[in-house]
């Protein structure tokens, strides 16, 4: 269908929809069930069964099932049956892990879920994106992304940014008129907006044509790669390190078959005991545990409120050694009010409750609530509900206008606005056309007052317009500056009556020679929390730099007042910035902790400078402009409230209060999620080393098996899997805010783990094979006895040492029962292990036999070693060679 070339009457008929209300809601849901939910079709799920089946597509697994098939050939039933099950006990464990995995993922994506405000029943509304319909009115304004393919209808200054789908990066012009050619390509149709393309200026109304998999976007998802599906650095390194844990493991396991028939022992047992020994070696269960964790981890950052977009950022977070935040609604409540009025008649602070008087600040008043954009709207649609004032600083613009008896409805009764030219946060300025029932026109403009001041040429006092001369300027100046040092954010008030017949083309003609009115002054109380995360941040060796687009004494007052600038710290303006050599920038952006008045480019310009310093940027933004910063940032930061779209595209995280501290909790949980992989890898390693050198040892040493195959391949299915995952929901240690951020290109087995391995795994082999040796001695004759012992001594071994995992100093730092998941896990280990040694059915499976208290006591005191040795050599250290406690 040519859309583009259908005029407005044609789109009405041809969608079955009125524009001016909209369809109906009875009618739209109707429609959703006729064409489906407006999202792209997923990738095609992987079923459950063959989730379950790819468990055993391992080679070292197929390997196992063939040797069982050998075993059961030569008699060996009950081996042969028990691996079988212990096998597909495993492939149950791996499964439920990895759909886990996936099911929380998917959980995430939803949660990213878009909204669109569109016309129902002649009302407008928020719907989710995926509920929208071809024959929606929606709206769209810059910042939105836009989800379904649009025909536009009123179009004002609309820009769309379309590389999604034309690949062109510049954003094109838009308008509302009929194209006549049908010959058009994608890039070409100016008068339609695509789904998966971004509204990065203007405003306008538009009817939907294509929803879902009937849009350009959907026309072209199978060709789109998954990106939030990507794997993390974290995963690619351990999927390496996974390759050469393998050969390793197939290295050892290949000698100690090899020593073992070549001191006789019966082949097919020792190729049985040898696959067995890959299997329990291979950390298969890693890479979705891994998964998993991170998953849980993102859960646990969503009831934080910081929703997490791309998984890397998980680890990034970890990593972060800088913040910049911005101050308004993040540091601030972003609940403003006016509490103080300066103009021509000297400054003036409101009584706690009372209103300002009017008849002293009326036209200050009136002309600061008429040159915003609820006044804009507000003319437009009369019937606007007051929820959709959504900027704090203009509703506190009202509210002072409102409580002096001065309602935008009674404003907008003597005034028309003709013409607007919006704020943005680089002209820090924003103007109206109006004219009054005299038919009289001016310009009022308001913004920044530094900024605004510079056009100023006159300033009216008293009802009186003068010049305005450098004096007075300068007592100006003084005035703004003792508001702002009381942390007040200040907006002024100018205006310029026009001559008659002058025209207004652009804000440059516009804001100029004007007449200055005064300066509106409101508080935005800091946020409490705030405070604490600061400090908390500052211990985690983390600093955080205030960026704002606000004056550089408010910005200075509330930063202090939050604890963010200390006595030595500098706050630079954007000018200074910007006049700045690469070298002074350098050095000065060491010292700075508050950028006043500056641009989204310098925030870009800020982040690279720091980038170059090896700092890890988390950067946060809400608008449009925002976007480049976000994207150069190491962490974009969204916010989740005021951000627009195109912020949330370009950023890793979304702050969904807007809350700094949240920011906080997602670099503390960022932390823990890297610290509780290592934690399992850990684990999971020492296990396996100490199961290999028991066996290789003993082949060394010319001794019987220690272990049989059915006794390895039990261990790996109980202590690989519950154990291991519970580590992976472990508690934060108390000190991960009190170290500096790791180094992004630190290795896993940084910071000593990989000498932790390789000892308590050297340990738990020793002492398991001491154990076995010692029983052996007693009674030569009772291999099974020896073997339960060896079996009892290497189980106890890991599940004791699972705690000294917990933590980076030694066992005694941490409450071994905080993690109520490890507990359980632990016990129930321990549970199946007595289960498997007592009960009598079981015994010839497992080649177990009961053991005596006695025998227990040397199995929990040779357990106990690979733990407590080591903790007890820290205990003895010098003080200042102990690590920090935990
Ligand atoms: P942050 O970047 O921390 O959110 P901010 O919100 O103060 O800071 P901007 O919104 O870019 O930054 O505002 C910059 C300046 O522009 C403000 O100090 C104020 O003087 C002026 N200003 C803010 N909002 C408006 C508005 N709606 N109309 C006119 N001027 C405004």
């Amino acid at each position: 269908m040519n859309w583009h070339q259908q005029p407005k009457e044609k789109l009405e008929d041809l969608l079955q929809v009125s524009t001016t209300a909209g369809l109906e809601n009875g009618q739209a849901k109707a429609r959703l069930r006729q064409v489906g939910p407006n999202t792209l079709e997923q990738k095609k799920k992987v079923p459950g069964w063959l989730l379950f089946l790819r468990q055993f597509q391992d080679t070292m697994i197929l390997i196992l099932i063939a040797a069982t098939v050998i075993s059961a050939a030569l008699g060996e039933y009950i081996d042969a049956i028990t691996i079988v099950f212990i096998v597909i006990m495993n492939g149950i464990l791996g499964f439920i892990q990895e759909n886990k995995a996936e099911k929380s993922l998917d959980a995430l994506k939803e949660l990213a879920s878009p909204t669109m405000t569109v016309r129902r029943s002649g009302q407008w509304m928020t719907i989710p994106s995926a509920e929208a319909v071809p024959g929606d009115i929606v709206k769209l304004t810059g910042g939105d992304k836009i989800s379904a393919d649009i025909r536009l209808l009123e179009a004002s200054n609309v820009m769309a940014e379309e590389s999604a789908l034309t690949g062109e990066s510049f954003p094109v012009q838009k308008h509302a008129d009929v194209l006549t050619s049908s010959d058009v390509s994608i890039g070409e149709k100016e008068n339609m907006a695509f789904a998966g393309t971004l509204v990065t200026k203007g405003h306008g109304i538009g009817v939907i044509v294509a929803t879902g998999m009937q849009t350009e976007m959907g026309k072209i998802a199978h060709m789109l790669s998954d990106s939030e599906n990507s794997e993390t650095p974290l995963q690619r390194r351990l999927s390496h390190l996974g390759k050469m844990l393998i050969t390793g493991a197939l290295i050892l396991t290949a000698l100690v078959v090899i020593l073992g028939i070549m001191q006789g022992q019966p082949v097919y047992k020792m190729l049985l005991s040898g696959v067995s020994l890959a299997v329990a070696a291979i950390p298969e269960g890693l890479p979705a545990i891994v998964t998993v964790v991170l998953a849980l981890g993102v859960q646990r950052m969503i009831k934080r409120n910081a929703i997490v977009r791309q998984l890397p950022a998980v680890e990034t977070l970890g990593c972060a050694s800088v913040i910049c935040s911005d101050k308004t609604g993040t540091l601030t409540q972003n609940k403003m009010k006016v509490t103080a009025l300066a103009g021509g008649n000297g400054l003036t602070f409101r009584k706690s409750k009372k209103p300002f008087e009017r008849a002293k600040h009326e036209k200050l008043l009136t002309y600061g609530a008429l040159c915003t954009q609820i006044a804009v709207e507000k003319q437009e649609n009369p019937g606007m509900k007051e929820e959709l004032r959504r900027d704090p600083t203009e509703n506190a613009l009202l509210e002072a206008a409102e409580a002096s008896d001065i309602s935008l409805p009674s404003i907008l009764a003597a005034h028309t606005i003709k013409k607007d030219f919006p704020f943005d946060s680089d002209r820090k300025r924003m103007s109206v056309v109006v004219t009054n029932k005299k038919g009289q026109s001016f310009v009022i403009t308001k913004g920044a007052p530094d900024l605004l001041l510079e056009r100023t040429t006159q300033i009216e006092a008293n009802g009186r317009v003068e010049r305005f001369t450098p004096m007075k300027k300068q007592e100006v100046r003084q005035t703004i500056t003792l508001m702002a040092n009381k942390a007040l954010r200040t907006i002024a008030v100018a205006y310029r009556p026009l001559k008659a017949g002058e025209t207004i083309s652009s804000a440059e003609t516009a804001e100029r020679n004007l007449i200055y009115l005064g300066v509106e002054g409101m508080i935005d109380p800091p946020r409490q929390e705030a405070k604490d995360a600061i400090k908390e941040c500052r211990q985690a060796g983390i600093k955080t730099i205030m960026i704002t687009g606000d004056h550089k004494d408010t910005a200075a007052a509330i930063a202090k007042e939050i604890g963010l600038l200390p006595e030595y710290g500098l706050v630079v303006t954007g000018k200074e910035w910007n006049q700045a050599s690469d070298r002074e920038k350098a050095r000065m952006i060491q010292k700075t902790y508050v950028f006043a008045r500056v641009s989204p480019e310098d925030k870009l310009n800020i982040v690279k400078v720091l980038k170059s310093q090896g700092h890890v940027v988390a950067m946060t933004g809400d608008g449009v402009n925002d976007a480049p910063a976000l994207k150069a940032s190491d962490i974009g930061i969204a916010m989740g409230k005021t951000g627009t779209d195109v912020a949330k595209e370009a950023s890793a995280l979304i702050l969904r209060d807007d809350n700094f501290s949240t920011i906080r909790s997602a670099i503390k949980e960022g932390r823990n999620i890297y610290e509780n992989i290592r934690k399992f890898i850990r684990y999971m390693l020492a296990s396996n080393v100490g199961e290999i050198l028991v066996m290789l040892f003993a082949v060394m040493l010319g001794m019987p098996l220690p272990l049989v195959a059915i006794q390895i391949l039990w261990i790996n299915l109980i202590t690989d899997g519950l154990p291991a995952m519970a580590l992976g929901l472990d508690q934060p240690e108390r000190n991960v805010m009190k170290r500096p951020p790791r180094s992004s290109t630190e290795s896993i087995f940084a910071r000593g783990m990989g000498w932790k391995i390789i000892s308590r795994g050297f340990l738990i082999g020793v002492v398991t094979l001491i154990g076995f040796m010692t029983a052996l001695y007693e009674q030569p004759d009772h291999l099974v006895r020896a073997q339960t012992i060896a079996f009892a001594t290497l189980v106890m071994a890991q599940l004791i040492h699972v705690f000294d995992c917990r933590t980076n100093g030694t066992i005694f730092d941490r409450n071994p029962l905080e993690n109520k998941y490890l507990t359980l896990a632990v016990l129930s280990s321990v549970v199946l292990l007595v289960l498997v040694i007592y009960t009598p059915m079981l015994q010839p499976i497992f080649h177990t036999t009961a053991l005596t208290v006695v025998e227990w006591m040397l199995v929990l005191a040779l357990a106990s070693i690979p733990t407590f040795a080591l903790a007890g050599r820290t205990l003895f250290r010098p003080a200042s060679r102990k690590p920090a406690k935990a």
